[in-house]
């Protein structure tokens, strides 16, 4: 069966790996103030993972994305990083807060992490207390060492209408001075969080009009990775930017994009609540029963694309937060 719009996609090319849903900051967007954490025993293990992603090797999957919740916190995430370094994938990036970075950046490094993504909405440490309810210093210090380490490393960027709207250049020009690239993504309803309202998102192309307003015009990249950033040079200052824009934008066309929650769901998107408990089947039936399975998740993989393109790409079932699913 093909799409009718001829996206149908044959492989599973990126994975979004979850390891924890614990997490040191209460971001508002995020998660909710009060939630029950999974117990350890439920998680998958770092073999159960390193499993996983080999046989998804074998279906497309070139690039892993490690993240949380905090994936700082899950213990020795260094052993990870190992475990599928050895497995030979394009690039293996995590995406973390930076609290933990000046403590645990060199392990990181050591074990062959490519790429961070560092998140930071704001340079201000009242704003940045508002929205995560811890403070900002140990995240800038964990940015220098990750820029002194040599990391590639991109900042995270959600804008809040009101809140940090007024610091996209002074953020721009803070990546540029550690050698960071900017994303900037569009805030989401994940989760159904009271939070969320729509008065509150920073449209994209609003960013992209005051960049070109200060800068002069910017200069278009390929895409990288997932696919999921429209990416431009700022020449000026030899900056890239990349905008991810799920609400003004949506990229679930082609999307070959999955991801794992800790206690071992493979979900088809943050869209949707759909997904398949591979850590059952893997733990019942053994991992060549994930094998024979994943034709059918790369089936039900397009079913979810179209679903959620004739439903207007809107945000429909999923009211698990991002901490527990794995922004
Ligand atoms: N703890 C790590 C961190 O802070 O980067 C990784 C997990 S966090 C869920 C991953 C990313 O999801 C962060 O960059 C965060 O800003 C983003 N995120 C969380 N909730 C979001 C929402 N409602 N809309 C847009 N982005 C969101």
């Amino acid at each position: 069966m093909e799409a009718q719009n001829g996206s149908w996609v044959h492989e599973i090319t990126y994975l979004r790996i979850s390891v924890t849903d614990k997490c040191n900051m209460k971001c508002s967007y995020c998660r909710p103030l009060n939630i029950d954490y999974i117990p350890h025993r439920e998680l998958l293990s770092y073999e159960e993972i390193r499993d996983v992603v080999s046989i998804m090797k074998d279906f497309g999957l070139k690039k892993v994305r490690i993240t949380g919740g905090e994936p700082l916190l899950r213990p020795q995430i260094w052993n990870l990083i190992s475990l599928l370094k050895a497995q030979s994938l394009e690039s293996i990036s995590m995406t973390t807060n930076g609290t933990y970075l000046k403590e645990y950046g060199k392990l990181l490094k050591d074990a062959g992490l490519d790429t961070i993504n560092i998140s930071l909405d704001t340079l201000s440490q009242d704003k940045f207390k508002h929205i995560t309810k811890t403070d900002i210093k140990p995240v800038l210090d964990g940015i220098y060492e990750a820029s002194s380490l040599g990391f590639n490393i991109k900042l995270n960027t959600v804008l809040i209408r009101n809140f940090n709207d007024d610091e996209v250049i002074p953020l721009v020009e803070f990546a540029k001075d550690v050698n960071a690239r900017i994303r900037f993504i569009e805030l989401m309803p994940v989760g159904k969080l009271d939070f969320f309202n729509k008065s509150k998102i920073v449209y994209n192309h609003q960013v992209y009009e005051l960049l070109e307003k200060t800068y002069g015009k910017l200069i278009a990249l390929a895409p990288d990775g997932s696919k999921s950033a429209k990416r431009f040079l700022i020449e000026s200052i030899n900056t890239e930017v990349g905008f991810i824009s799920p609400m003004s934008s949506p990229f679930c066309d082609g999307c070959s994009k999955l991801r794992l929650t800790p206690e071992g769901t493979l979900m088809y998107c943050l869209r949707t609540n759909s997904g398949i408990n591979i850590k059952k089947l893997i733990r019942e039936e053994g991992i060549e029963a994930f094998k024979n399975m994943m034709p059918e998740i790369i089936r039900q993989k397009n079913l979810s694309n179209e679903y959620i393109i004739n439903n207007d790409y809107n945000f429909l079932d999923c009211n698990r937060a991002m901490t527990s699913i794995g922004g």
